[in-house]
């Protein structure tokens, strides 16, 4: 059951999206998740109270994000919380925002059903699921289906067309390339420290992926080549190595749950490559061969690089 804690006027939009995402994602064998919507007018305040205490200690130290909408996952039989910051809904930014989030519940739904809540539990069951890895695809695939919900409701009317290949056709995208370039060039151009790598490679990972996502709406499933012209292969590769390319190709063609679920093990490798390129770029060395894969709470709490290095 959804409760939508909202001001009356975004509260028939919210449901309207919840109800479109939940028809096409909700796994058949699932009874919809227990879910709490709220929007905050102080997103941090409302964000760190509803966060869970390994994440309020992560919070303390680097500081409570101020985001658009974020998922709090549910630790046992709680209820899904999902928290938008009000200002979203001044505009019409709202619209990819509402569909990201919920896509998220349903995709850790799924995987709830199929794996158990891993999540939930310890080190080692987030390892074996492969949490880590289907967080990051998660992000791709919310990324990539707000922007194509945004896309469809903004772009047609204006003159764009779906193209049989599956790809939204619009002039003048705005892939937010200069934003990943930014962000990909601060890191190279800084010294990082061993201690701060670990988080700051998670943290550049999921800009990559959530780019990668929006490319995604707009590139062909039949096209060799990346649809952003400006695509910064070179700076990718600079920052993560060139497993970072293969990494748009995997997350590309395994956009719904279930190829998804298969292409986990082959996206571990791809991030444990990277992770060793990342190092190598910034400490010049890196002895590790296997990453332990373990919470986002404890990741950005310890340097696993500084354990393997
Ligand atoms: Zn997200």
């Amino acid at each position: 059951m959804i409760v939508i804690n909202a001001p009356l006027k975004y509260r028939e939009e919210i449901a309207h999206l919840f109800e479109m995402c939940k028809s096409s994602l909700l796994p058949a064998s699932s009874t919809e998740p227990d879910i709490d919507v709220i929007v905050a007018t102080d997103f941090k305040s409302e964000c760190y109270r509803l966060s869970r205490p390994a994440d309020k200690d992560i919070f303390d130290k680097l500081g409570t994000p101020d985001l658009n909408g974020r998922v709090i996952l549910p630790q046992r039989d709680e209820p899904f919380i999902v928290l938008f910051a009000a200002r979203q809904f001044e505009s019409d930014q709202y619209q990819h925002t509402v569909v990201h989030e919920f896509v998220h519940v349903f995709d850790y739904c799924h995987f709830f059903t199929e794996f158990g809540n891993s999540y939930a539990g310890s080190d080692e069951d987030r390892d074996q699921s492969y949490f880590t890895e289907f967080y990051y695809w998660s992000e791709h695939h919310a990324k990539r289906s707000g922007i194509q919900y945004f896309a469809i409701r903004k772009y047609i009317e204006a003159g764009g067309e779906v193209l049989d290949n599956g790809a939204i056709c619009v002039s003048d995208v705005d892939f937010r390339t200069k934003h990943l370039l930014s962000q990909l060039e601060r890191v190279l151009a800084s010294s990082i420290a061993s201690d701060q790598l670990n988080h700051i490679y998670w943290e550049v990972a999921e800009e990559l992926v959530q780019y990668y996502g929006r490319a995604a709406v707009f590139q062909g499933l039949d096209s060799a080549k990346p649809v952003d012209p400006n695509f910064p292969a070179d700076e990718i590769k600079d920052a993560f190595g060139p497993s970072a390319i293969k990494l748009y190709w995997i997350l590309h063609s395994n956009q719904d749950y279930k190829t998804a679920v298969k292409s986990l093990p082959a996206l571990r490798l791809l991030f444990e490559e990277m992770a060793r390129n990342f190092a190598i770029v910034h400490l010049g060395r890196c002895q590790f061969t296997h990453i332990n894969w373990i919470s986002q709470a404890k990741m950005a709490q310890e340097s696993i690089f500084d354990k393997r290095l």
